[in-house]
């Protein structure tokens, strides 16, 4: 067994953690970068990125379909070569990887290390069975995995995750998805519209991060006119027969009950903090229900058994507050420094709050959105406005004119509090939105700004307007408001 002294001990080298070794490298040579393997980060090997080439894929497809309105006719039929998709898929997301690995070949030799780290005491790290690390101070950034229920076990082989699909050498006929979430809902839509049979089955009715009823029932009403998703799901059987996994549930619509047989069970249930390997319970910790450490979200500081702060820190997707890259690598930085400075921590600045689904019409939160709005605030505090991009005039020229808009605002101040969207590239109003919001603008000072014309922006424009009406504003509120800001 090697024995190692270093100042800061990373653990992971993801998103969070390549952040966390680069801030706290600012403080001290002594980093120690530790990866199980392999590296190359979940975003670039198997999460964001090979699913944004799959749905680039997808995207191409149904553009061809949908050109003959415009008069335009693609010569011949449609053909997806399934070979070809996933080769494309594998091919960029091994550039994006490359880029990963060439930055950690950057790291000197001296400060990263291989295996699976685990806590023998608050300041010790066994790695594998080589090496003993003791640390001053550690980034806990291990970041999460697919959990599915038990009961999936039954599909035998046939049963696979997100990590599977990008290895597919050619497309399936047939999967069924477990999980209307966000990765059940990109990677869905675009095996069906690279002409795989596709069944989504969810449970309590929720679709994505959407939790605004009116969205998420236009949402589902869009996804349903073009495949077969129900988010509220009677699952009866799952069977492994030869090749095939057969299923047995209530179809949605007639309420018969149906078996249907596919090549593959996606589960798309969910992803946990990768904590069960890491002897959390030596670490000196508190522990929530889950075994998560509970922690400062400004600091990204542990908490001690006995109360006080602890010397280990914790970032990025295994923290389980904010599962999307940004966050992940914004965390990374503030664990990192705050390692380095330690005991001298500082809040790290955190961003407005951004979600988006990559599905078409893409989904956006902004913000804490409705369910969010609900819980920190009176209902008498705030209203909401919103269009449909049924009629709006760019979304119609382009025929993406599908969606619903809502905008949430502060009575009184008029302040501009977030909002949820389904509509036609979202992704890009959604930015704007977040823009806004993190400025602390009111609802007026965002019309105020230009809108070309003709833009789906315009939408947004309308949805604003709609909610300025519904405000109440009062001046000496909105005075204290300002001084303030909502909810304080
Ligand atoms: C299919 C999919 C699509 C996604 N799409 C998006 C998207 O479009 N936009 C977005 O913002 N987010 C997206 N995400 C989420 C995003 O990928 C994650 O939030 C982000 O990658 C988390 O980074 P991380 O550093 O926390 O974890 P990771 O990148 O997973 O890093 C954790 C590292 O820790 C290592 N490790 C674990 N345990 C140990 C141990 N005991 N010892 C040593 N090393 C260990 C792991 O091997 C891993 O390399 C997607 C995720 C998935 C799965």
């Amino acid at each position: 067994m090697q024995e190692r002294d270093v100042d800061i001990a990373v653990i992971g080298a993801g998103t969070a953690g390549l952040g966390a070794y680069s801030a706290a490298r600012k403080h001290t040579d002594s980093v120690l970068l530790i990866e199980q393997g392999p590296h190359g980060t979940t975003c670039a090997r198997v999460g964001c990125m090979p699913s944004k080439l799959l749905i680039a894929a997808a995207n191409t497809a149904q553009d061809v379909r949908n050109a003959a309105p415009f008069g335009v006719h693609p010569e011949g039929e449609l053909r997806i070569d399934g070979r070809k998709v996933l080769e494309r898929v594998r091919q960029e997301r091994d550039r994006f990887v490359d880029g990963v690995l060439r930055s950690v070949e950057n790291i000197e030799h001296d400060n990263k290390l291989t295996g699976r780290v685990c806590f023998e005491s608050p300041h010790i790290l066994k790695v594998d069975d080589h090496t003993r690390v003791t640390a001053k101070r550690i980034v806990i950034a291990t970041g999460s995995s697919a959990t599915y229920p038990d009961a999936f076990q039954a599909a035998g082989d046939r049963l696979v995750i997100n990590d599977d699909v990008f290895e597919w050498e050619t497309l399936p006929e047939s999967v069924a998805v477990f999980g209307p979430g966000v990765i059940g809902l990109e990677l869905a839509q675009a095996l069906h519209r690279l002409g795989v049979r596709v069944r989504v089955f969810g449970i309590g009715g929720g679709l994505g991060p959407v939790s605004d009823e009116r969205v998420r029932d236009y949402a589902d009403d869009a996804f349903n006119q073009e495949f077969y998703l129900d988010p509220d799901a009677t699952t009866e059987t799952i069977e492994l027969h030869g090749d095939s996994v057969a299923i047995t549930f209530i179809e949605r619509n007639s309420r018969e009950r149906l078996t249907e047989h596919f090549d593959y069970l996606l589960a798309a249930t969910g992803r946990s903090p990768n904590i069960e390997h890491l002897g959390l319970e030596n670490a000196g910790l508190t522990l929530n229900d889950h075994g998560v450490p509970l922690f400062d979200e400004h600091r990204l500081q542990c908490r001690n058994t006995d109360g006080s702060q602890s010397h280990i820190f914790i970032a990025g997707d295994t923290n389980n507050e904010l599962p999307v890259l940004h966050e992940a690598s914004d965390e990374g930085h503030i664990a990192g420094n705050n390692a380095g400075r330690f005991p001298e921590t500082r809040k790290g600045s955190r961003r407005a709050p951004l979600s988006i689904v990559f599905c078409d019409p893409q989904i956006a939160i902004v913000g804490l959105g409705y369910a969010g709005l609900k819980a920190h605030y009176d209902d008498k505090a705030w209203a909401s406005g919103e269009v449909c991009f049924e009629d709006q005039g760019r979304a119609r020229t382009m025929r993406v004119n599908s969606g619903l808009l809502r905008v949430y605002g502060e009575h009184a101040c008029g302040r501009f509090l977030g909002a949820e969207a389904f509509g036609p590239r979202v992704e890009h109003l959604a930015h704007l939105m977040s823009w806004a919001l993190q400025q602390r603008m009111t609802v007026a000072q965002m019309l105020e700004m230009p809108f070309y014309h003709p833009v789906i922006e315009e939408g947004l424009r309308t949805a604003l307007r709609d909610l300025n009406a519904n405000l109440q504003l009062g001046s000496a509120i909105a005075e204290r408001c300002m001084e303030h800001g909502p909810g304080d």
